[in-house]
């Protein structure tokens, strides 16, 4: 059977190793920390994943933690506008029903639970920070070698891809914070979201459910403006400070995000994390110096902004892609061709990731601010871009080019229209019936009655 090494035990690479040994395949792992290391660290993401990310965890029988996990089924866009006393109002509110739900499994429990799982099974982990001379050592022994490290030192193996990598700096400042406490979401109480608030020229807050360590938790996740109004996370190392900072620029920029946060505490002492990262796109093939070839996956090779919270479900996908061409490829050779095109598989979905994260992170252009703001009157369009979120290849129908967008938006004006005028006409026969009705039994009444005093973004999510 054929030997494969890993490099790196995060989604993609964990997800690859498992699904790997479950074909028969002899696998070695290497990562730099255990499990028990991993469990009880720091957070490392906020993780959000979308069905159809999900879906490839299901398949392999991954999914440990789905019935534990918020059933997060709805994704909103809050938008706030010029300041003004009392913080920013918010111009913009809705939330659009996903089509099949989505979950933020802390990735400390994932992890340090697939490894476990992988050595149950028999897998090899080696438990070392691989270097670039370790590997050209390595490499003779295995057949394949999988660089699955992340933004880690051995992205150093893989050429920058400048055609595809537009930033060269990062564009965003992270700062997150995990809590317990988060009071209940007054505009959708009963319902989980993932709530997107955007600050235009300051950044934008992201509160999300989750399951962590401790049970379920809320995830206070803020991207700021590198230079601008909120990029103050830097050279703050103590927790409490951190999550300080964050409620501030809540009560400042979002204040109806902080009206649920004031009892809010760190869910531990690993909960919060600060950075920042330029977004890049690299070359998949790395050469060690002794000639040999390892493959980029994931991270490695695409790392984005998680402004759009892509970079987990681009693992799986890209942990799925190569799996199914590691196995098509039998016994024949994995040379650096087979290798280029097992990365162009995984690319067909990257691009789309790339290409609306780095849109993201400029400012919006006007047809794209109408987009969003129109989402508060058309569920229609809440819906299509919540599940963008889940298959990103749709925005190229409707959010790049004005003239797709103009033209989306008035197909939904107008059937929003003919439905309206459908509901009145239906309406207006009711009425009649109703008359010739009250001629045999007055005073019939059946009670029904629709809820027009629902605040807008709850109407917009049925
Ligand atoms: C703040 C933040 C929020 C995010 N939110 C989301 C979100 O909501 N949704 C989403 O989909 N994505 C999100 N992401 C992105 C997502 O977390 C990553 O894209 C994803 O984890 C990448 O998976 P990976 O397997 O490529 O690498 P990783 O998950 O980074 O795993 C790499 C592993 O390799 C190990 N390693 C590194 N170097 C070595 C070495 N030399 N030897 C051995 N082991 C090594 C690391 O310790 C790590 O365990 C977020 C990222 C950040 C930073």
């Amino acid at each position: 059977m054929r030997t494969i090494l890993i490099v790196g035990a995060g989604q993609s690479g964990l997800q690859l190793a498992l699904g790997l040994q479950s074909q028969g395949y002899e696998l070695t792992l290497m990562s730099n920390r255990t499990a028990d290391e991993i469990r009880g660290g720091r957070v490392m993401s906020t993780q959000c994943m979308f069905h159809t990310a999900l879906g490839h965890e299901r398949d392999l029988g991954l999914n440990f933690w789905e019935e534990r996990a918020p059933r997060v089924e709805g994704l909103g866009v809050s938008v706030a506008g010029p300041s003004a006393p009392g913080g920013h109002p918010r111009v913009v509110d809705w939330v659009g029903r996903l089509d099949g739900h989505a979950q933020s499994v802390d990735q400390r429990i994932k992890m340090a639970g697939w490894m476990e799982t992988f050595e149950q099974r028999g897998g090899q982990v080696v438990i070392h920070g691989a270097a670039v001379s370790d590997l050209d050592v390595l490499i003779r022994k295995y057949d394949l070698v999988l660089v699955a490290a992340g933004k880690g030192e051995l992205v150093s193996l893989f050429d920058r891809d400048a055609a595809r990598s537009p930033y060269d700096t990062p564009r965003r400042a992270l700062a997150v914070a995990y809590v317990h406490g988060l009071g209940p979401r007054p505009e959708h109480p009963d319902v989980d979201a993932v709530r997107c608030n955007l600050v235009p020229g300051v950044g934008e807050l992201f509160v999300m459910p989750a399951l962590t360590t401790s049970g379920r938790a809320d995830i206070l996740f803020w991207e700021t403006v590198p230079g601008g109004p909120a990029d103050a996370f830097q050279g703050i190392t103590d927790p409490s400070e951190h999550l300080e900072r964050v409620l501030e620029l809540m009560e400042h920029f979002t204040p109806w995000e902080y009206a649920r946060a004031t009892k809010v505490e760190l869910t531990d002492v690993g909960a919060t994390l600060s950075g920042r990262y330029a977004p890049t796109v690299r070359h998949p093939v790395g050469r060690l110096p002794g000639g040999g070839l390892v493959l980029g996956v994931a991270d490695v090779v695409v790392a984005n902004d998680p402004i759009t919270g892509q970079g987990s479900n681009s693992a799986a996908k890209c942990a799925a892609a190569y799996l199914e061409s590691i196995l098509e490829r039998g016994d024949r050779p994995f040379d650096e061709e087979w290798m280029r095109t097992t990365f162009d598989r995984y690319w067909e979905s990257a691009r789309h990731v790339t290409k609306w994260t780095n849109a993201m992170l400029a400012p919006p252009p006007e047809h794209v601010v109408n987009l969003l703001g129109a989402g508060s009157a058309f569920p229609a369009v809440a819906h299509r871009i919540a599940n963008g979120f889940d298959d990103p290849s749709d925005f190229e129908n409707f959010f790049y080019e004005p003239e797709k967008t103009a033209a989306y938006l008035d197909g939904v004006r107008e059937e929003a229209e003919a439905a309206e005028a459908e509901a009145e006409a239906a309406e207006a026969e009711a009425a009649a019936d109703d008359v010739a009705a009250a001629d045999d039994v007055a005073g019939a009444d059946d009670g029904a009655e629709v809820d027009d005093h629902a605040p807008e973004a709850v109407r917009s999510f049925r």
